[in-house]
């Protein structure tokens, strides 16, 4: 059992949208780690509103260019030794392989059931896909 006030040694993902922590782990894939991993929905914040927060008990290696992606207001810090050695910068990335569908029916890819979903960030700051230029529309 991960105690999640405690934790000696591993990963803190904070920060996070309120209802958004169930997308990040599914993204991340944390279902296929052997550790414990500790999901809080619905923290209060400093600034009193809600968010979530991912506790994962052990050192990995997160895929934060998909998190900048998700949500840049995010925060990754490092634990060990029950304090905080690192704060991780998250940044937007290029492209995003797999994390979100394009919505357009006309796309290749949902026709193409086995390509993958690309999305590439533009001059402008937006993520269009790569096959039909669709602007991904963040919810
Ligand atoms: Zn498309």
């Amino acid at each position: 059992m991960l105690n999640i006030d405690s934790l000696e040694r591993g990963v803190v993902i904070d920060h996070i949208k309120a209802g958004k922590s169930m997308e990040i782990y599914r993204v991340l894939e944390l279902d296929k780690l052997d550790c414990s991993v500790a999901i809080i929905k619905n923290a209060r914040s400093k600034k009193s509103e809600r968010k979530d927060i991912i506790k994962i008990e052990d050192r990995i290696d997160i895929d934060l260019d998909v998190l900048g992606f998700i949500d840049p207001n995010i925060t990754v810090n490092i634990i060990d030794g029950g304090k905080i050695v690192e704060k991780k910068k998250l940044t937007l990335p290029a492209r995003v392989v797999n994390v979100v569908k394009c919505k357009n029916p006309r796309c290749i890819t949902s026709v193409e059931q086995e390509l993958d979903h690309v999305f590439a960030l533009t001059e402008k700051g937006v993520y269009r896909c790569i096959y039909c230029e669709q602007e991904y529309q963040p919810q």
